[in-house]
């Protein structure tokens, strides 16, 4: 159980960034699918709503038309009996003539009081009166919808006003009057169908459509009025007719036409799917920013954490480092202080040794000074215009003795004709150089063999140090310039090493505005080569200090 535990532990600390990755990840899947459950519950009550709201608009239509026309009824046909009673007739056009109605195309009135069958009048507006109607179809109209209540017919029980739409061209209203419980006439109205179509209609669905819904929504509504034949009388289907999404009737006058709205563009389930896209983007989207953003922070604390690592492990290779040429300068002291050294040979040989190493020692501590300034940004050179050769020369003689000791051999290649002199800090060139040296030794494994050589190359005066050892994988070739970067310690090598070697040379090379470039191959050898640039000179007067700043390794490779 314990060893099951240590061992996850261990996992999650070695892919801290993956387990971190899918601690986030998870939790975010389960949220976007409880969220897309919930949104599509709630795009189809959306749907619903809609549907809803359309009708209960159409509803606010036909309530509104209906209203009109009973106030209408109400307000011009409800006569005081004793009008039919007394036969004071000309009252209701004195009415009618003073509070006109829209909408009416003619007003009129039966008299039951002395004709059983009934005494037709209709209004005449030009003239004012009550007149005997002609024979035409609108009288026959009348004499029809009347009918009910000819001979005492009717009751008391329909003394409300009513509509008699039998005749669509002449649809009236009729309010029948009673004296007590006696019938003594009927007041009516024939309706005028262009007001209802061009006035009252429009007007109703505006407002309507005004309450129900907000602007944005009004833009994408069509209402559709159909008449009695189902003809189209207002509003427009688009080209491909989807039908309306809800209808309904108008319950007082005009019962046999329909009314009808309807989306342009969008059904109720088709704006409901829409919103529910757009919602589940927004979601994916914020998601994937949400994982983005961890992805970087883990990134970074992933980098921390290998840095530390990096530094801890570097700590322990530079006691090592430092330890060993102690050591053997330690041994050979001895032996001098000793007397135990058979031949003046032997004790220029161990001079030699005790020389060699404290050099080695000095380096590694100029490392890693330099390599604090660096980190630091205290870091500065002192350019002068130098001979290159002469740099390469002196450095090559304080590192011979280290080669002789070591048993390697070192070919030197010059350059064909003289070079030019260029701005450099001599100092941090030969130490640039130094560090190459070094780790070709260190990294030759069998091979013995080091070459060095110093060309011109164009715009550039090259410095390569080739040897025949183990090789870099292509994969490693760029990382090896980071800070503390040591190639899998152990398995690939296990000489010691600081880690700070190559982006020391990295920093000098870049302050130059030089390049370094690398060429190896696993097993056959590296050649590292540093170019400098001729005749651009560095930044600045002859000779001034110049602070580099640490950069991206990726900009190692010359461009030539
Ligand atoms: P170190 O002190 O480890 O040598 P460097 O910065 O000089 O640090 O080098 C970084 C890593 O690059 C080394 O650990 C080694 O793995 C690799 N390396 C450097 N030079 C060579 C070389 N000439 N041949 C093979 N590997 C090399």
């Amino acid at each position: 159980m314990t060893a099951a535990l240590v061992g996850l532990k261990a996992f999650l600390r070695r892919h801290t960034l993956w387990a971190g990755f899918v601690a986030a990840l998870l939790p975010l899947l389960v949220l976007l699918g409880v969220q897309s459950v919930w949104l599509a519950r709630l795009a189809r009550a959306s749907a619903t709503v809609h549907r809803a709201a359309l009708g209960n608009c159409l509803e606010a239509i036909s309530t509104d038309v209906q209203n009109y026309y009973r106030s209408a009824a109400e307000s011009s046909l409800d006569l005081p009996p004793s009008i039919f009673t007394e036969g004071r007739f000309d009252a209701a056009a004195i009415q009618w003539n003073r509070k006109p109605i829209r909408g009416v195309r003619r007003y009129f009135l039966v008299d039951f009081t002395r004709e059983p069958f009934g005494h037709f009048l209709v209004y005449d507006p030009v003239r004012e009166t009550l007149e005997s109607p002609p024979a035409s179809d609108e009288s026959l109209a009348i004499v029809v919808a009347c009918l009910p209540w000819s001979y005492g017919g009717g009751g008391a029980d329909s003394l409300s006003p009513s509509a008699d739409e039998r005749d669509p061209d002449h649809r009236i209203i009729l309010n029948p009057i009673a004296d007590g419980t006696r019938l003594v006439g009927v007041a009516g109205m024939i309706l005028d169908e262009e007001f209802f179509r061009s006035d009252l209609l429009p007007a109703a669905i505006q407002s309507a459509l005004r309450d129900f819904f907000p602007e944005a929504a009004r833009e994408d509504l069509a209402v559709t009025v159909r008449d009695a034949r189902g003809e189209l009388v207002l509003g427009a289907v688009g080209g491909q007719d989807s039908g309306d999404a809800a209808t309904a009737r108008f319950p007082f006058v005009f019962t046999d036409w329909t009314l009808g709205l309807r989306s342009r563009d969008f059904t109720p389930e088709r704006w409901a799917s829409a919103n529910f896209r757009f919602n589940m983007m927004l979601s994916a989207v914020l998601a994937i920013a949400l994982l983005g953003g961890i992805v970087l922070a883990l990134r970074a604390a992933n980098r921390a954490v290998r840095l530390s690592e990096m530094k801890s492990e570097f700590v322990s290779n530079i006691s090592h480092e430092l330890r060993t040429p102690l050591a053997s300068i330690r041994v050979f002291a001895e032996l001098l202080r000793l007397g135990k050294v058979p031949s003046p040979e032997k004790v220029q040989e161990y001079g030699e040794y005790i020389e060699a190493e404290s050099r080695r020692l000095s380096r590694l501590i100029n490392n890693i000074l330099d390599f604090s300034r660096i980190d630091s940004g205290r870091k500065t050179y002192r350019f002068i215009r130098a001979d290159v050769a002469e740099v390469v020369a002196t450095t090559l003689r304080s590192f011979e003795v280290r080669l002789k000791h070591s048993g390697f051999e070192l070919a030197f290649e010059g350059p064909v004709g003289p070079l030019p002199r260029v701005e450099m800090d001599p100092d941090a060139i030969g130490q640039a150089l130094h560090n190459l040296l070094d780790n070709a030794v260190k990294y030759s494994a069998e091979s013995t063999a080091i070459d060095v050589r110093l060309a011109r190359e164009g715009a550039w005066v090259v410095i390569s140090v080739r040897d025949r050892g183990i090789g870099i994988a292509r994969d490693e070739q760029e990382r090896i310039f980071e800070r503390f970067h040591r190639i899998g310690t152990g398995l690939v090598h296990d000489v010691r090493g600081s880690g700070l070697g190559l982006s020391i040379v990295h920093h000098i090379v870049q302050a130059h505005r030089g390049r370094v470039r690398v060429q190896s191959e696993p097993g056959k050898g590296s050649t590292f080569s540093v170019y400098l640039p001729v005749g651009r000179p560095a930044p600045g007067p002859k000779i001034h200090e110049a602070v580099a700043s640490e950069s991206s390794p990726l900009g190692v490779r010359p461009d030539a």
